[in-house]
């Protein structure tokens, strides 16, 4: 584990899936920090609203939806099998559905509501007010934690993140054509960059990392560079 001089909140920020998860999560290991994945936020509140019959053929029914956010109770837990953290929603683990293609096609409409995400934006804020964190998602650097020690932009070419996502989904029976995924990121990745509310876009102190031609390892040995001149 390296030694830090003092707490930092670490923001993570890209494409949709370049592999922003699973940098944070071996960055978080790595630090003894905290992890926190806000796309699972929004992943969570797309999930209460296609269980409440609050989207039809992709519309969303905004205003009962808002009615609702207080309702909605979204955290995060310890399986104490997998060790791995859960995403739980009004106490049920949520975890597995959140993941479906179906929940990726609407999430990124539901991230488009202002109330959604100031709601969401005040939680996650809360999560980061001891610092030891390390926070991945679209707008971490820009709106959640604008003054973050380290802000980290990802992107990977739309081929190397289809291809990623693709296997991902394989691995867990999840069915699915390249294509439908390919188009998925596109899609995701267009409204994300183009919505009226926090847009998806590099911080301007953010430091770009685009991963498509590197491995894991690289990755973090690119991150402890970036560490030890923070320090200096
Ligand atoms: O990170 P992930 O791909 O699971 O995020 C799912 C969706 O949630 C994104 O495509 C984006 O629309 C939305 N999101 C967001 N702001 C965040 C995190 C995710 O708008 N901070």
């Amino acid at each position: 584990m390296i030694q830090l001089k003092q707490p930092l909140v670490i923001a993570l920020d890209g494409h949709s899936s370049c592999g922003k998860s699973s940098f944070a999560k071996a960055i978080a290991s790595e630090l003894g920090y905290l992890y926190i994945d806000s796309g699972a936020m929004y992943r969570a509140v797309t999930w209460y609203a296609m269980q409440n019959g609050l989207i039809t053929n992709g519309k969303v029914d905004v205003s009962s939806l808002i009615t609702k956010l207080s309702s909605i109770d979204i955290d995060f837990r310890l399986n104490s099998e997998s060790l791995k953290y859960e995403t739980f929603l009004n106490e049920e683990n949520i975890e597995g559905p959140i993941r479906s293609l179906e929940v990726s096609r609407n999430v990124s409409e539901i991230s488009t509501i202002k109330e959604v995400r100031e709601r969401l934006v005040a939680l996650q804020q809360k999560m980061g007010e001891k610092k030891n964190i390390v926070m991945d998602g679209r707008d971490i650097g820009t709106v959640v934690f604008p003054k973050a020690d380290i802000k980290i932009f990802m992107t990977a070419s739309l081929e190397v993140r289809t291809q990623r996502r693709f296997d991902e989904l394989k691995a867990k029976g999840i069915a699915a054509s390249a294509k439908e995924v390919c188009e998925n990121l596109a899609r995701r990745d267009y409204i994300d960059q183009n919505r009226e509310e926090s847009p998806l876009a590099k911080a301007d102190d953010a430091i770009i990392l685009d991963n498509s031609d590197m491995t894991p390892h690289q990755q973090m040995e690119w991150f402890f560079k970036i560490i030890e001149k923070y320090q200096s």
